[in-house]
């Protein structure tokens, strides 16, 4: 019991007792939770007992959830409880390994003969007495809660069914629950249903308890949906989750959801034209296997289901996806929302306990599916991996070798990746040159496809250029490489010896060694990663820095080097602290960012009077940035989220947030930059756009990307659109008289009619569900300062084209022919983006507008593209406008 019990009795006895509500045949129907004839030991309390309310009455807090399964946990043998890690807010990820007492008493020995199923050379085979692992995840998505609360029944039916039929499922099952995936996105979700919670149950969709603003609720604290993240894990909380997976290799992983409210239930398998071809068939008919008492139930309640529709495991990084590439299946579940306690749908009630017990009975429907396969899917298990081998030594690619030259820190990041996934990486033994292209000893890596994470290395490195079918679920691509911009290349077996291989490569973020000095004044490359959370600190600390628009070369204590443009330089002169001091704040960029920190002994060109020097008019004096950073109902959390997260969470610097309805009357003069993501801009006609207009023109820089870089393209830049059409008339024509026309004509003609089934394929065809575009990317330009190579890889996910601008300079990246590196976009779609502009940088008054045709920050894991928008902050005034 606790002290809400007592707001919500009320409702509890009138929605049990019938007393405020008319009987109702959908209540009735799950008003029994737990399946008939089973026992259950009476010394463990129920959920109901201990929350002191039914299950779906009002949704289970985070703590009520971790006191009661602590609470059985403590009471149970067969269960063993631990903390899989802390979310952001710091909230406890529980883990529980249910299991019978007699194999916890020997749980080391069976997760190692399980693992051991993943390594050929281990010899390891299939035994009578090895468990079938199941892992059941509830929660990725907070907002979308029954499942949530149904991972409150498993865990009393773990612990507390009697009989032969849960000691046989026990005895032969390990079965992992972790409750629950997401609990910040949960605690948000909760704190709302309760803010908005009645006495009454409300089922009027129109009531603020049903209308949350889901983004918030279905991600974590930086709005990532967790549910992409089991690939990249740049979260804290599908680090967590997924330490536990690969510690544990299940056979089989069921994620639970919700999806919206006008379904019915829906599970894999998936379309199946849409499965990735990585994925072996074998997995599909387990998966189909696998869930036939979810079937059995449903039919035998007489309720709807349906599964190989709207859902697929083509993208790769969500939970029912990535099973599948490491030797297991993985299966979705979607219950239709409730959106709170009950809503009435065009489909008839819903009410929040049938999803917790559709779940919940989903989750005993599987631990018995998987036990029914045990044979079959530790064979699969085993055979997977022999056969990764078997396929490795028939693959025409042999290695992958990559390199980030002047950035240990991507280099780090993209080591972390592989070895997550338990992918050996070998420091590269010898120079090689691959395509034209050198790695050298000591800097680049190399991964052998001759291993067991076979699979996973092409889920990472590859690139997909065909399709049988061009409808995503997700993104049509993720290639890895290009997202991290890495100099990468395949090695054929031509070009691939053992011999290539040196050490496995060390995973560690690099810690520079402290600076020499004081001399004349430090230096440091923002070739770096984290070159820019090291300027923050610089600037920070009050500390003045000038940024090179142009290489040069100095002395240093360590030589003459030379350094390329975008170089900060910490110089002595005027600064308000000593050498000293300046230095104590270098050395604390070196151990903390582990950037290199060179000591200038001199502040004159050694290449002789036509060089730069230090003190010269190459250089741009860099400010403090202040970031506002617009929120609201109507942006893209996710692409908010990610620049929040980036700022805040890797460079260390503070943002501010602000609802984008609310601008009006802040004071402007505190920010230097204001960024507009993503969103829904076509009603949004603030009326404090002039005074927006007139904070750039007193030098503010203003940032627009995808749907926000045409809305400020439209409202600040004072663009005007080329009128339609004219182009495609030629000059003669025109003067003819006769050019519109023969255009307005021609459009007539090209009215297009098709049959209403080829709707759904001809829509799909026509998006961009997010492909990798290559860009041609300006690194003259400040904008692109860092880079040192002029192909850049880019994630696009929207169709819409952005011209070039007028300014023959203003355009820092435009999209290469052909546009398409990896991933679906028609033909139509490529012709018409190739050519135009992925970013563009003007000075307008005092100030900037930049504008980002897509996203440079997607999912936290485009490491390759967001030095991008840190140069739109620290360098967006050290270019000029084209002379008059
Ligand atoms: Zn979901």
């Amino acid at each position: 019991m606790n002290s809400e019990a007592g707001f919500w009795w009320g409702l509890v006895v009138a929605t049990l007792s019938g007393s405020v509500l008319a009987a109702d045949p959908v209540r009735d129907a799950d008003a029994e939770m737990f399946p008939a004839g089973v026992a259950y030991d009476a010394a463990i309390p129920t959920p109901e007992a201990f929350l002191g309310r039914p299950l779906g009455a009002a949704p289970v807090r985070h703590h009520e959830l971790v006191d009661y399964i602590t609470t059985i946990a403590n009471m149970s043998d067969r269960l063993k409880l631990e903390i899989a890690g802390y979310t952001h807010e710091r909230r406890p990820i529980l883990f529980i390994i249910a299991t019978s007492p007699g194999n916890h008493a020997r749980l080391d020995e069976i997760r190692t003969q399980h693992n051991a199923l993943t390594e050929p050379a281990s010899g390891q085979e299939v035994s009578d007495s090895m468990p079938v692992v199941t892992w059941l995840n509830y929660g990725v998505h907070g907002a979308e809660a029954s499942g949530m609360d149904a991972s409150l029944p498993i865990v009393y039916h773990l612990a507390a069914a009697q009989g032969t039929r849960i000691e046989n499922e026990l005895a032969n099952s390990v079965v992992l629950v972790t409750a629950v995936f997401n609990p910040d996105g949960h605690a948000q979700r909760v704190a709302w249903l309760d803010a908005y919670g009645s006495q009454v149950p409300n089922a009027d969709p129109q009531h603020a308890e049903h209308d949350m603003h889901w983004q918030f609720a279905r991600t974590n604290h930086y709005w990532f949906d967790l549910n992409r993240q089991w690939i990249s894990v740049t979260q804290p909380e599908s680090r967590a989750w997924m330490s536990k997976w690969y510690a544990w290799r299940p056979n089989v992983s069921v994620d639970f959801h919700e999806m919206g409210p006008n379904s019915t239930y829906y599970f894999h398998p998936g379309v199946p034209a849409r499965t990735n071809p990585i994925i072996p068939a074998a997995a599909e008919s387990l998966t189909a296997a696998s869930v036939r008492f979810s079937e059995e139930f449903l039919d035998a309640e007489g309720k709807l289901y349906y599964h190989a529709e709207g859902f697929d495991t083509y993208f790769l990084g969500k939970g029912s996806g990535l099973p599948f590439v490491n030797g297991g299946i993985g299966i979705l579940y979607e219950a239709a929302a409730a959106r709170g306690i009950e809503l009435q749908t065009p489909l008839g009630l819903r009410t929040y306990r049938e999803n917790i017990r559709k779940h919940f009975r989903a989750s005993l429907g599987m631990i018995r599916g998987a036990l029914a396969l045990r044979q079959q899917l530790l064979d699969y298990q085993k055979d997977f991996y022999d056969s990764a081998l078997t396929e490795a030594a028939g693959d025409t690619v042999k290695a992958y070798v990559f390199a980030t030259p002047g950035d240990d820190s991507r280099m780090y990041h993209f080591l972390d990746l592989l070895t997550w996934h338990r992918i050996q990486v070998y420091d590269l033994a010898r120079d090689i040159t691959v395509n034209g292209r050198a790695f050298a000893a000591g800097e680049a890596k190399i991964v052998p496809m001759g291993q067991p994470q076979y699979r996973m290395i092409r889920v990472i490195f590859e690139r997909f250029t065909e399709f049988a079918d061009p409808t995503f679920y997700d993104v049509s691509t993720w290639t890895y490489p290009l997202a991290y911009d890495l100099d990468y290349e395949a090695l054929s077996g031509r070009n691939f010896q053992e011999s290539l291989l040196a050490e496995q490569s060390a995973v560690a973020m690099p810690a520079a060694a402290a600076p020499d000095g004081p001399d004349y004044a430090y230096a440091f490359a923002w070739s770096d990663y984290y070159a820019p959370r090291a300027l923050n600190r610089v600037l920070s600390a009050g500390l003045m820095a000038r940024g090179a628009l142009q290489p040069f070369s100095v002395r240093t204590s360590q030589g003459d080097m030379s350094f390329d443009r975008g170089t900060i330089v910490v110089p002595f002169d005027r600064q308000e602290k000593n050498p000293d001091e300046i230095k104590a704040i270098m050395e604390s960029v070196a151990a903390n960012d582990g950037v290199t920190v060179h000591s200038l002994t001199s502040g004159q060109s050694t290449i002789g009077t036509a060089g730069v020097n230090v003190g010269g008019r190459s250089f741009a004096e860099l400010q403090q940035v202040k970031v506002l950073l617009i929120i609201g109902r109507d942006t893209d959390l996710y692409n908010a989220g990610e620049i929040w997260h980036l700022l805040d969470y890797r460079m260390q610097m503070a943002v501010s947030l602000h609802d984008r309805d609310r601008l009006d009357g802040i004071d402007w003069k505190q920010y230097t930059h204001l960024v507009f993501p993503g969103g829904e801009y076509e009603n949004y006609m603030p009326d404090y756009v002039d005074r927006i207009r007139q904070w750039v023109a007193e030098g503010g820089t203003i940032i627009g990307i995808r749907q926000g870089a045409y809305w400020v393209r439209d409202n600040v830049l004072d663009y005007v659109e080329p009128v339609e059409g004219e182009a495609l008339v030629p000059d003669e024509d025109l003067e003819t008289g006769t050019g519109h026309d023969d255009l307005l004509d021609e459009e007539a003609i090209e009215t297009e009619r098709y049959d209403y089934a080829d709707k759904q394929d001809i829509e799909a065809a026509d998006l961009i569900r997010g492909a990798i575009f290559s860009g041609d990317l300006d690194i003259t330009h400040p904008l692109g300062f860092g880079y040192s190579d002029r192909n850049i890889a880019l994630h696009k996910n929207l169709s819409d084209i952005m011209e070039r601008p007028v300014n023959p300079f203003a355009t820092v990246i435009s999209y290469q022919t052909p546009p398409v590196l990896s991933g679906f976009a028609s033909q139509e779609n490529q012709a018409a983006i190739e050519g135009t502009a992925a970013l563009i940088a003007e000075r307008k008054g005092s100030g900037s507008v930049i504008l980002f045709a897509d996203d440079p920050n997607f999912r936290a894991t485009w490491f390759g593209t967001n030095k991008l928008f840190l140069n739109a902050l620290f360098y967006s005034k050290a270019f000029q406008a084209p002379a008059e």
